[in-house]
């Protein structure tokens, strides 16, 4: 049957938490959040507290006293008189129906009772019957969930997510530990919180875990502030192109459980690799409910339809949903119905070749890609190969700083490229570094960039 998520059988990192306990109510009313964690070890059966990952203006947060209501009355009886519910009349709306054409030739339509959903307000936490789909998926790629200490949520994109988690849990001026190079639109949303960054750097491999550990253990021993998140985007990492091994991420877990930290796993491109197997994810190996992770469809559906996911411990998503509650309301019905009858229609073989010629797509350009630079810039920059994803990371020999190789000379000959110190944790810091993306130019195209880098690099040198 392709229309179903089978979970796979003996997987190791079955992500099942010893903890049994469902998740109250009563973290509407989150203790005062200084108090501090306690820690967890994987067979302790005492949930984790969470007080030190939600910070003062999270746990403040209510619930909005009519959306709550709202959710009952989902489930009571159509013929129940709802004269107190403040949403407009779907029947004065203009649709008549919302039919799509996919590539594969097959026909998506939304009518009836779903177009009368997809027109409407939605739970905050999102479309049930996509939510569900998304827990099997889930189970499907990350070992079977316990889903009663943990949720997902829609997301408008995954940016959204992380965007929600850091704002559910900083404070001014708490340390964080960041790589180095970083997603700018992650670090962006770090700066304004005046965070104590311990970053990382990255070998081809992605972040360092000796560097890690050797941080958090100075740290300790100086008796300085102990950072509560660990974020990383594990797979074929934007810019580096970076995908981190199963063991140094087992290793990066337990030292998430033995300094009591949340790791924020940032991964749209997780569906992009190149490799046989799939990553094993920090989900998967979440035995202590300490991994906040973030999906998208954004590079394998549409970037344009803002549909992304967070799963992670109930209690965390909860503080996440009040805050859409009063920000968004929720991510588009619309995109949330039409993306859930997609994933139903093609099921998980449709998916996953959906997947797979997506991957195709990309490899080739990467292979692509890495002719050209090997035919050009041999002597002029150094990189290691994207594992997945659309960037290649080079670092340019004999340049401290790539900013005006960028933003002057390659720009003059009409090459865009993004300099590396706009990537980087220190933005100011000069970097010698690149990012290229195989996405969207043609091979020609590519062909003719990187030799006109080529030139720009020896320009830029002789000077
Ligand atoms: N994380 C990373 C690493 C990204 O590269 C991007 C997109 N550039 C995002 C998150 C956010 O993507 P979206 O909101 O479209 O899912």
């Amino acid at each position: 049957n392709n229309k179903t998520y089978p979970v796979p059988e003996g997987n190791e990192y079955a992500g099942n938490s010893p903890i049994n306990s469902t998740i109250p109510e009563q973290y509407n009313n989150i203790p005062e959040p200084s108090s501090p964690g306690t820690i967890n070890n994987q067979n302790s059966t005492v949930p984790l507290d969470y007080t030190r990952f939600i910070n003062e203006i999270s746990s403040k947060r209510r619930p909005s006293q009519l959306r709550e209501i709202y959710n009952l009355v989902q489930n009571l009886p159509s013929h129940s008189i709802k004269l107190g519910v403040g949403v407009p009349n779907v029947e004065t709306f203009p649709f008549q129906n919302i039919s799509v054409k996919l590539t594969t030739g097959e026909n998506i339509q939304i009518q009836g009772d779903e177009l009368s959903e997809a027109l409407q307000y939605l739970p905050s936490k999102g479309y049930k019957p996509l939510l569900n789909v998304l827990e099997e998926i889930q189970d499907c790629f990350h070992g079977s969930q316990n889903w009663q200490n943990r949720t997902i949520m829609i997301t408008s994109g995954g940016q959204e997510g992380l965007s929600l988690a850091v704002d559910m849990c900083l404070n001014r001026g708490d340390p964080i530990i960041l790589p180095d190079p970083i997603y700018t639109g992650a670090i962006d949303l770090f700066i304004p919180y005046d965070p104590d960054i311990i970053s990382i750097k990255q070998d081809s491999c992605g972040v360092i875990v000796e560097e890690i550990e050797k941080q958090l253990t100075e740290r300790k021993k100086n008796k300085q502030p102990m950072p509560k998140l660990i974020y990383l985007n594990p797979t074929a990492s934007n810019p580096a192109g970076t995908t981190l091994p199963t063991h140094r991420k087992r290793e990066i877990y337990r030292l998430a459980c033995e300094h009591n930290m949340l790791i924020l796993e940032d991964d749209p491109y997780y569906y992009l690799h190149f490799e046989k197997e799939d990553p094993v994810s920090f989900l998967s190996m979440d035995t202590e409910d300490r991994v906040l992770r973030s999906d998208s469809f954004s590079k394998i559906m549409s970037s344009g339809i803002r549909v992304g996911f967070m799963t992670g411990p109930t209690a965390l998503l909860r503080r996440m949903e009040l805050q859409v509650q009063t920000s968004t309301i929720h991510t588009s019905s619309v995109m949330q119905v039409m993306i859930y009858k997609l994933l139903s229609q093609w099921g998980k073989d449709g998916l996953t070749s959906h997947f797979m010629h997506v991957r195709k797509f990309y490899k080739q350009k990467r292979d692509h890609m890495m002719i050209a630079v090997k035919n050009h810039l041999g002597g002029l920059a150094e990189w290691s190969e994207p594992t997945g994803g659309m960037f290649l990371w080079l670092k340019i020999i004999g340049l401290d700083d790539t900013k005006r190789l960028v933003t002057s000379r390659c720009l003059d000959k009409l090459v865009i490229l993004a300099p590396g110190y706009a990537l980087s944790v220190d933005p100011v810091k000069p970097s010698p570094y690149i990012r290229l993306s195989y996405s969207l130019a043609s091979p020609d195209q590519v062909d003719r960039g990187i030799s006109l880098l080529a030139e720009a690099i020896r320009e830029e040198r002789q000077l």
